[in-house]
Formats: C-alpha cells, structure tokens, sequence
C-alpha cells in the first residue's frame, strides 16, 4: 500500500523520526529525511536507507524553528520527488525550568520547532494532497499533549497544542481522502530523553536513578522505556 508514495519525516536524523523513516522505506515509500546533525553521518544514513531499502531517500535540511523553513521544505520535497503524500510531523526538542525561571527564548523555539512547524508543513502539504485525494498526517506529540508534569511548560503546552491542530485537521479533510492522526507516545530511549535525564536530576535534585524510577519511569506502567526498534 505504502510502494512508491513520497513520506517526508521531520527530525528523522534521530530517535523516534529516524526509526518511522526507515520502516516507511522498509513498506516501500521514498523518504525525505529532515533535521539537524553531522552531515557527513545525516549523508551516510541517507545513501544507506536507500541502498537497503531499493527507494529514493532525499535530505532536506530546514531548521523547522524558522516558521517560513517547514513550508519551504514541503515544498522542495515536492519539487525533487514530485509530491508529498505522508507527512509526519516529528521533529521535537524538550527544556526543563519552573515556569518562573522558563527562558523566553527556549519557550518561543519550543513552540515553533514543536507545535507551529507542524501547521506550516500541513498548511504546505494539505493543497496537493487534496488535489490527489489521497495524504496521510501523522503529528508525534506525546503523553504530555494528555497530561502535565512539572518542569515542562513549554513542551506540554506544544503537546497539547498538536492534539487540537491535529483534531481540527481531521474534522476539516474528513471528506477529502486526507487523515490526520497525532500519536502520543510515553517515554522512549532516545537522545531527547538521555537529555533530559541530566536536566531533570538537576531540578529535582535527585540522583540518576531515581529520575528514570520516579520521574520518568513513574507513571510508565510498564516501568519500561519503549525502544526505538
Ligand atoms: P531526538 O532528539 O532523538 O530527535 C529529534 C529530532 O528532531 C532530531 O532529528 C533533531 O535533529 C530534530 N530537530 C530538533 N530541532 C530541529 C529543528 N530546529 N529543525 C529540524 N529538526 C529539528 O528525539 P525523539 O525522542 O526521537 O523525539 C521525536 C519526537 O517524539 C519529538 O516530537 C518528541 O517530543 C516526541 N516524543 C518523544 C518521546 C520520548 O520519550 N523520546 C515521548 C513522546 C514524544
């Protein structure tokens, strides 16, 4: 079902985005890879999920928390592989800091990598997909656009914020063929959790192990990370 449709993946140069990337090409859809990194590693990745998996993979390097990048790279994927029939929003960044002591620059970057940068991509993605009547919309938010946790104003108000888009989304295309759908994982061993593990002892003052039992794992009822692959 998936052969030959065009997936573009933000932040698929790591953790969760990488891991959808490559089962996508795996089902046979051609990648466009997004995000940050290294680009000689982005580089390998690339000619590697390509070779193995017999389909164009494509990079295309917009820093998504640049409102007017997420359209932009919409519509370069377009450009060199002819259109844009999944789009998953997945790119994301976490900061933790008590609401009074939140940096306004790391709130406003929050919001725009995770929540405006998925409205951007939609908003460029949604004409051709319409005009094909086929697309699928896939938002990455999080058991935090469900519930809140201390420390984590900015990325639980994001979450939240891509549950609503993606809910208003849907109710609009219902008829046209399109599906949006927003996935809300609990915690995931990925670079994005290692980081946070740190900043989290921090703020609560505790040791490593008792932020992964009681802070992270605490109300994962499995009391198990969820793996990437
Ligand atoms: P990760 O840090 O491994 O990957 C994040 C990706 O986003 C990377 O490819 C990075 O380069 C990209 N990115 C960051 N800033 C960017 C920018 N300005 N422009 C373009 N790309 C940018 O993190 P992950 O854990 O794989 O997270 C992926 C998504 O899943 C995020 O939206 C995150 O909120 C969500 N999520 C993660 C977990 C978890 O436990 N790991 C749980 C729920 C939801």
């Amino acid at each position: 079902m998936l052969k030959d449709k065009v997936a573009l993946v933000t932040g698929s140069t790591s953790g969760i985005g990488l891991g959808i990337a490559q089962e996508l090409a795996k089902a046979g859809a051609h990648i466009v890879l997004n995000g940050l990194g290294d680009a000689g590693e982005i580089e390998r990745v690339r000619a590697e999920m390509a070779a193995i998996q017999q389909v164009q993979v494509i990079y295309v390097p917009a820093d998504l928390s640049q409102p007017d990048q997420a359209a932009e790279m919409v519509h370069a994927a377009g450009r060199a592989l002819g259109r844009v029939d999944i789009l998953v929003n997945n790119a994301g960044i976490q900061f933790v800091a008590p609401v009074e002591e939140f940096p306004a620059a790391k709130w406003h970057q929050i919001l725009a990598i995770n929540l405006s940068s998925n409205f951007f991509a939609m908003q460029a993605a949604i004409p051709g997909m319409k005009s094909r009547g086929w697309g699928r919309i896939i938002n990455i938010a999080s058991a935090h656009g469900l519930v809140g946790s201390p420390f984590k104003s900015a990325y639980v108000a994001a979450k939240h914020g891509v549950l609503g888009l993606t809910k208003v989304a849907a109710l609009e295309l219902a008829q046209t063929g399109i599906t949006v759908n927003a996935v809300c994982p609990g915690y995931v061993r990925t670079p994005l959790v290692e980081g946070q593990i740190t900043d989290q002892m921090k703020v609560h003052g505790l040791s490593r192990e008792a932020v992964i039992r009681d802070v992270i794992l605490g109300s994962q009822p499995n009391k198990r990370f969820v793996e990437v692959a």
